[in-house]
């Protein structure tokens, strides 16, 4: 099981292609400035079954993001969505405030299932700026990029960041990197 706050079921904001992105719900890292504080306390959203989750997916997608929230704070659900995930030939990455070595520490065989981590905290004093261009989707500077399969670069990471709007029962819902 996996407690989420919410999805995106299409976005081209959240990573490379056309995606399915999944902010779980609760965090424990609580980095200052983070823009989802909404998703710090565990109460909320609503505990999906992975295969339920995956289920209620468009068909046509590259991959899965699954950011937060603190996914590594669900290991074993986390862990298992990104098995499901790859098994049905998702591309999956994954946003995490622990480092690599932790990732791994605390999720055994995540990582194997994984094709993109992006890990540290954020530190909005050192913004993402990188060169020759900022890296799209990183929040700040420090952040590690870590292509773990061949399917994706570098390449993949460089142009605009964008921001999607849409209209969700009445309300309008904005997601993607502003900056
Ligand atoms: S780990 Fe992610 S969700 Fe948690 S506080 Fe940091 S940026 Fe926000």
């Amino acid at each position: 099981m996996l407690q989420v706050a919410h999805i995106v079921p299409r976005t081209n904001a959240e990573g490379p292609g056309l995606r399915a992105a999944i902010w779980t719900q609760g965090c424990t890292i609580r980095c200052p400035g983070c823009c989802n504080p909404e998703l710090f306390g565990r109460v909320g959203g609503r505990a999906y079954a992975v295969a339920d989750l995956l289920d209620e997916l468009p068909a046509v997608l590259d991959g899965i993001t699954v950011l937060g929230g603190e996914p590594l704070d669900q290991p074993e659900g986390t862990t298992e969505l990104a098995v499901a995930a790859k098994a049905r030939g998702l591309s999956v990455m994954v946003y995490s405030g622990y480092k690599r070595a932790d990732v791994d520490a605390r999720a055994p065989g995540l990582l194997a299932a994984t094709d993109v981590l992006v890990d540290g905290p954020f530190d909005g004093s050192l913004p993402e700026r990188g060169e020759p261009h900022p890296r799209r989707w990183i929040g700040s500077a420090n952040q590690g990029l870590h292509f773990l399969t061949g399917r994706y670069s570098l390449n993949d990471f460089w142009g605009p960041n964008t921001v999607e709007l849409r209209m969700v029962g009445g309300r309008v819902v904005v997601n993607g990197w502003p900056k």
